[in-house]
């Protein structure tokens, strides 16, 4: 933490200090302002007249997942704060896309950058990190990830930046141009601008917590609902406040969502609903839309497309009409040698072949 940056800073002058800041702050901007919005992706439905499905692409951000949103935020939160300075050794738990994302904004800024990760963590996203200059540091029970970022922070003097504390509250979550007020934007020359509801998941919480708040503020009448894995205490918890973690650790296998323990960046509060979704049912929406896209999606996608199922399904049955927005949080590159791969998926005796053909036939273009 910042607290152990002024031992290590000694020698530098605070104007010194105040300009490395200056320019660390502009090159994120400057980063920012090089960027385009990412895409609002409309998927008619044939079979459902008068629903449409639309996806907030964040697989195009320049580090290929919604976490380059989080992880911006988060070096501006610290760096506005005082908890990051040209000396200081940055570190995240991070089941693999936080830490890419961050480890980007590291190299930009010219700082070491440590990722602590589950060892079950998918090698190509192992690669991603250090590919932007990131160090691995794998853990072998996922529960640890925590106190091991906290011993590493205090034994390098550094900062850890813990995305599952400040994923809300790093986020301009009344505007900004976050994700939230993007797709409101984005959807505002369609037949149904506001939508009946939108489908997230949640890793940090971050995302619901941003959207759900921006919805209210707002004044919107559309609802926020959660796709959460089976095997994630989110779900559980929003039934019932008392449920906190799960004793076993969370068993669910798709990346950047469901949680063993329920994060201080999960806000219930925001959310209308959640929908508990099987992994396999995950997997299969995900190789559906995959094909139907013509590119590949990663699988907490898949796990939103589940929950728009059913909330398409019910508004079909209530004769209502209207739109549904969810998020394609990352693509499918990453996943080649486990979710795209049928034997990877055999052998742990994942059964998605029937969801995909049941989504495909949701999805059906004609
Ligand atoms: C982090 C993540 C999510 C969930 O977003 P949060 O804002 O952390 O709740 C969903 N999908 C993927 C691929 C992620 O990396």
């Amino acid at each position: 933490m910042g607290t152990n940056g002024a031992s290590m800073t000694v020698e530098r002058s605070k104007a010194d200090l105040c300009a490395w800041r200056m320019e660390a702050i502009r090159r994120i901007e400057a980063d920012y302002n090089r960027s385009a919005d990412t895409h609002l992706i409309r998927v008619d439905l044939p079979r459902y007249p008068g629903i449409t499905l639309y996806l907030k692409d964040e697989s195009s951000h320049p580090t290929g997942s919604l976490k380059h949103r989080l992880a911006r935020s988060l070096f501006l939160y610290a760096l506005c704060n005082g908890w990051i300075g040209p000396d200081t050794c940055v570190i995240e738990s991070s089941s693999g896309s936080t830490a890419v994302s961050e480890a980007y904004f590291a190299k930009m800024l010219g700082l070491r950058f440590i990722a602590v990760v589950p060892a079950s963590t998918a090698a190509p996203k192992l690669d991603a990190i250090r590919f932007h200059g990131g160090e691995i540091h794998t853990v072998d029970d996922p529960r640890t990830v925590y106190d091991v970022s906290n011993a590493l922070a205090a034994k390098t003097g550094g900062h850890y930046l813990d995305q599952f504390t400040y994923a809300e509250r790093a986020t301009d979550w009344r505007g900004n141009n976050n994700i939230a007020e993007s797709i409101f934007a984005q959807m505002s020359a369609e037949e149904y601008p506001v939508p009946e509801w939108i489908v997230c998941g949640a890793g940090t919480g971050g995302t619901s917590a941003t959207i759900g708040r921006y919805i209210a503020y707002q004044r919107h009448g559309t609802r926020l609902c959660v796709a959460d894995p089976v095997h994630s205490v989110f779900h559980r918890h929003f039934a019932d406040r008392r449920a906190l973690s799960l004793p076993e650790g969370c068993g669910s296998c798709i990346e950047g969502i469901g949680r063993p323990r329920v994060e201080p960046s999960f806000i219930p509060s925001v959310i209308d609903r959640m929908i508990a979704v099987e992994d396999a049912a995950s997997i299969g929406a995900m190789r559906a839309l995959s094909a139907r896209l013509g590119r590949r999606v990663g699988g907490s996608t898949g796990t939103n497309l589940i929950a728009c199922a059913t909330l398409i399904a019910e508004m079909a049955a209530a004769g209502e009409r209207g739109s549904i927005v969810t998020l394609l949080c990352d693509g499918g590159e990453r996943y080649g040698c486990t979710y795209y791969d049928d034997a990877w998926l055999d052998a742990r005796g994942i059964d998605w072949r029937p969801h995909a053909a049941q989504m495909a036939a949701l999805l059906a273009g004609d």
